[in-house]
């Protein structure tokens, strides 16, 4: 069973660097196991099969608290029900990777993002990687065919049977037509379209204050989101060498498109390429629109009512 951040990146060109992140601990494994388990169970209307598995899955776990679990659980499918395949949509800094991992947590599908994929495929020099360096780091767009192979690719993996959330894809109406046309052969559709909206002018100090841990994709902001570890100089900046990830330790690091050059070039992407989605899926009823600026908890707290179907 993958971990978070081997669900976001394991594609198979960048297997090998995926594999590294694959979970931990017996506890989280089947935790998640269970998570990933649920939909399969309630995609069947509960049946009588389906509840014996799912009670005794969950018995083994936790026996006490089997009625209230299977409560929420219930709760929880009948209010987000059916498959999931979720777009979030936003500039970069809107919180795409603050949020998803949320997303994941809850509905236990797996967030795929494209920028994590082929940064992972960068650091092992694959192919695709050495292709997709220069025009990352200047902020440009990789090339459709890339990215739509990519995708392809991932989405055929069994953890994405249930559902998934695509996080920097599709970037250009191009991939918008690839994704459709790849959903409907088996099909399915997009499902929700989540519009994080911030304003231009707010991006800067989150780009350039954006720290991340590379293995997980986690993010950190010297600001607005500090490492626990976090240590500033006697003007104020932060330490580097303090720079340190919550929850294993290892130093962070700055992307290095994450700069106020390369970021007015993805902006530009941005509005020019990127917006014309929410056009395309506007008709179709699924696109949701949350105000992301403003503080972290009250963004998620509109996500969660985007996400509910009731
Ligand atoms: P994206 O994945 O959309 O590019 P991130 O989720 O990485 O964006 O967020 C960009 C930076 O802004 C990160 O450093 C993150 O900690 C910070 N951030 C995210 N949401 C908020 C918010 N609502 N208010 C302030 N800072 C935020
Ligand atoms: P952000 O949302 O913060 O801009 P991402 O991590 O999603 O950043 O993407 C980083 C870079 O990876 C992009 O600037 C672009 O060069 C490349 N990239 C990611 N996804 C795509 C995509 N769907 N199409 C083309 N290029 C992409």
């Amino acid at each position: 069973m993958f971990s978070t951040a081997a669900r976001r990146l394991t594609t198979a060109g960048v297997r090998s660097v995926g594999a590294r992140c694959l979970s931990t601990s017996a506890k989280t494994a089947s935790r998640s196991m269970n998570k990933n388990a649920l939909p399969f169970l309630f995609a069947g209307g509960l049946t009588a099969f389906g509840l014996t598995q799912y009670n005794q899955s969950q018995s083994a776990q936790c026996d006490t608290a089997a009625g209230d679990d299977s409560k929420a659980v219930e709760n929880k499918f009948s209010t987000y029900w059916p498959r999931n395949i979720l777009i979030l949509f936003g500039p970069p800094g809107a919180g795409k990777g603050t949020h998803g991992p949320k997303i994941e947590d809850l509905l236990g599908i797996p967030q795929l993002s494209t920028g994590d994929m082929l940064r992972a495929a960068v650091a092992a020099q694959t192919e695709v990687g050495k292709k997709a360096q220069a025009i990352m780091k200047a902020g440009g767009l990789v090339s459709d065919d890339i990215v739509v192979g990519i995708i392809r690719d991932r989405i055929k993996e069994d953890d994405c049977k249930f559902g998934f959330i695509l996080d920097g894809f599709p970037r250009t109406l191009e991939q918008t037509k690839a994704l459709d046309k790849m959903l409907a052969e088996e099909g399915a559709c997009v499902t929700k379209v989540i519009e994080l909206q911030v304003p231009d002018e707010v991006l800067e100090e989150r780009i350039c204050g954006r720290w991340i841990h590379k293995k997980s994709g986690r993010s950190y902001h010297v600001k607005f989101a500090p490492p626990k570890s976090m240590k500033t100089d006697s003007n104020g900046k932060p330490v580097a060498e303090s720079m340190l990830d919550d929850e294993t330790g290892e130093p962070l690091m700055q992307r290095p498109d994450d700069t106020a050059t390369a970021l007015v070039k993805r902006l530009a992407g941005y509005h020019g390429e990127t917006v014309p989605i929410l056009k395309h899926y506007e008709p179709k009823g699924v696109v949701k629109t949350v105000n992301a600026n403003q503080k972290m908890d009250g963004v998620w707290t509109e996500v969660l009512a985007s996400l509910s179907r009731k």
